[in-house]
């Protein structure tokens, strides 16, 4: 899986098609999006018309709440992959947990036949919080690939990376820039981006991969999905890093995948 690549949240899905293209052109191969973005549509024209090898790319969707369960998550990754226009999909996510329901287990039991099936080549989960994991793994047979969760840095998720690096989970970020809200203002990042004439998304960003997260930045305006993409030609020395690992406040943006339960 690229360690960066494109998400599509609130990209409406006639937009979806020009950003994923912008995307596919500016080098980008990891697209993330989602049933419930309404945009899988615009996301497989613009996979399908970029001419770009089918091998060569890299699509993950996610299950959404509403299809939580073992028959109900086959149809809809059927119906996901036909929206797609894909025969297979690279991975595939359970979206939240939902704790409160308790159908995450056979939840993934679908997801264990899809890979066994050769549906989709990865299987993972987003927004699982330790807990959530440490049943799954005890109740199933395969460790997910990822974790998909909320990850900037004013969330840096401390004890998820430490579970996840000891189980083998990757660590994948979603609103990697903090939703660009205040975060990329923030003094110590802008004086970073000075330092090495980057802008602050791209310092942020590359914070992130030198930490080992795969990041998924979306945004709509060509200049930014292109600058996006340009944090593998320099580097943070420690002391950048540890100017931006000291900016973490635990304050979320999203919801709490504890009690989250809406869908
Ligand atoms: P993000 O952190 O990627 O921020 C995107 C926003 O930042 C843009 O809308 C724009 O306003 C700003 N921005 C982007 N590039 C910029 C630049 N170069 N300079 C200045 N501002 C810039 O936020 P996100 O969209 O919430 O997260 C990224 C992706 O993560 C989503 O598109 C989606 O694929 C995924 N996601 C997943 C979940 C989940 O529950 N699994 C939830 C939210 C997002």
């Amino acid at each position: 899986m690229p360690q960066l690549g494109f998400g599509v949240w609130q990209v409406p899905d006639d937009e979806a098609e020009r950003a994923v293209a912008t995307a596919l052109e500016a080098g980008y191969r990891s697209i993330d999006t989602a049933a419930i973005y309404g945009n899988e549509e615009g996301t497989g024209k613009a996979l399908a018309a970029s001419g770009v090898a089918r091998e060569d790319l890299f699509v993950t969707t996610k299950l959404w709440n509403s299809d939580q369960g073992y028959d109900a998550t086959l149809r809809a990754f059927d119906a996901s992959l036909e929206k797609l226009g894909l025969d297979y999909l690279d991975l595939y996510l359970i979206h939240w947990p939902l704790p409160a329901r308790g159908s995450y287990v056979d939840t993934y039991k679908a997801f264990e036949k899809l890979l066994a099936d050769g549906r989709t080549r990865a299987i993972g989960v987003s927004n699982f919080l330790p807990e959530h994991l440490e049943r799954l793994i005890a109740e199933t047979s395969v460790i997910p690939a990822v974790n998909q969760i909320e990850l900037h840095p004013h969330l840096q998720q401390h004890a998820s990376r430490e579970f996840h690096t000891e189980q083998g989970i990757a660590t994948e970020a979603w609103s990697p820039l903090g939703q660009g809200k205040g975060l990329l203002e923030v003094p110590a990042i802008v004086a970073i981006g000075r330092k090495h004439e980057r802008t602050p998304a791209q310092v942020v960003l590359r914070w992130h991969v030198q930490l080992g997260n795969i990041v998924i930045p979306k945004s709509v305006t060509p200049s930014r999905i292109k600058e996006n993409i340009e944090v593998f030609d320099f580097s943070l020395d420690t002391e950048d890093l540890a100017a931006i690992s000291a900016l973490n406040e635990d304050r979320r943006i999203g919801p709490d995948p504890a009690t989250f339960d809406a869908g």
